[in-house]
């Protein structure tokens, strides 16, 4: 079965123009997918190439080369119908100062060419919890409330993709929660959701697909289970008394590996087993255990040891 992807990207490579030198080379060759439907996850440090993926996918960097389709419209062969399936929140907050919440989603809706009566600000204006601000000046919103309306700006014309740069960066613990809610929200009525973080944390909570790109060039792609489950193998270390001619074998062992005559690494599903029990298994096989050590990884470690291979191999 073959569905087309939300975001289909193909060897996207933006060098940056030069400003004396030879220009930075900001994405390397990225390519990925963004499967319909859920909530996916860009996470990356800062300087990554986050933003200036998005921002090609907005219109508003070229890319140096590659392709990038969204809802199955090429953005260079297609760019209206690209631009009308995707709502981006973009990193910076940008409004005129002057105007509503009301206001700047009927602008914004007048730009989209939609008609009077299909508009639909008061029912954004719910749906992101701003109604009561309808009439009030942009500059006296709260930061988190202009998050709030940048999102429902970028769903003015009811794109059936929604790309949030870094929505949480700076904000603090509760906003934080209100507004993972609130993607939440939007990805159950059927929105495909994409957001760039630095948190992984944040990555880990929400989305069902991450992919990692550190220096531009993606180093990870895998549904958030598979990058977490990552995290919780944890491996015992065994010196054993005799030399290993059968190995150990147990169902609770992902996985056995000699790495000496004598040493053994066993790697264990930690949320299903513990070290006690693997010992155990291994002492019922006839063995005597000379000496133990453990090693475990979380999400962060994952997450450190790849963009470490990654720079070792650049
Ligand atoms: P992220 O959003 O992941 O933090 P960016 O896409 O903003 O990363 O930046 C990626 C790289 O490109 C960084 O090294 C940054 O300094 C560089 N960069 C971003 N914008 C420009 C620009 N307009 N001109 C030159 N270099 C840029
Ligand atoms: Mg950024």
């Amino acid at each position: 079965m073959t569905t087309t992807p939300a975001i289909a990207i193909r060897d996207v490579v933006k060098r940056y123009a030069p400003a004396g030198g030879e220009g930075k080379l900001a994405l390397k060759g990225v390519s990925f997918d963004v499967p319909e439907g859920g909530i996916f996850g860009l996470l990356g440090p800062n300087g990554a190439g986050k933003s200036t993926l998005i921002n090609i996918m907005a219109g508003l960097v070229n890319k140096t080369s590659g392709s990038i389709a969204i809802w199955g419209f090429d953005i260079d062969r297609d760019m209206r119908n690209a631009k009308r399936s995707i709502g981006i929140v973009p990193q910076e907050i940008v409004f005129d100062p002057f105007f509503t919440p009301f206001e700047v989603l009927e602008i914004q809706a007048g730009l989209y060419g939609i008609a009077k009566h299909l508009r639909r600000s008061e029912e954004l204006l719910r749906a992101v919890h701003l109604s009561d601000k309808r009439n009030a000046y942009a500059r006296t919103l709260s930061g988190g409330m202009k998050r709030r309306l940048l999102i429902a700006k970028a769903l003015v014309h009811a794109p059936p993709v929604l790309v949030l740069d870094e929505p949480t960066a700076g904000v603090d613990v509760e906003l934080r929660r209100q507004l993972w809610e609130l993607v939440t929200e939007m990805n159950r009525e059927g929105v495909t959701i994409v957001l760039t973080t630095h948190y992984l944390e944040e990555a880990e909570e929400l989305c069902d697909r991450i992919a990692i790109i550190n220096h531009g060039e993606v180093i990870a792609n895998k549904p958030t289970r598979e990058l977490v489950g990552m995290a919780r193998e944890k491996v015992v270390v065994l010196t054993l008394d005799k030399d290993i001619a059968d190995l150990p074998a147990h169902p609770a062992f992902l996985k056995c590996d000699k790495t000496g005559e004598r040493t053994v690494e066993i790697t264990y599903d930690k949320d299903r087993s513990n070290a006690g029990e693997v010992l155990a298994a291994v002492q019922a096989q006839g063995f005597a255990i000379i000496d133990v050590t453990t090693r475990e990884a979380d999400l962060e470690d994952v997450f450190v040891t790849l963009t470490s291979e990654a720079r070792a191999a650049a």
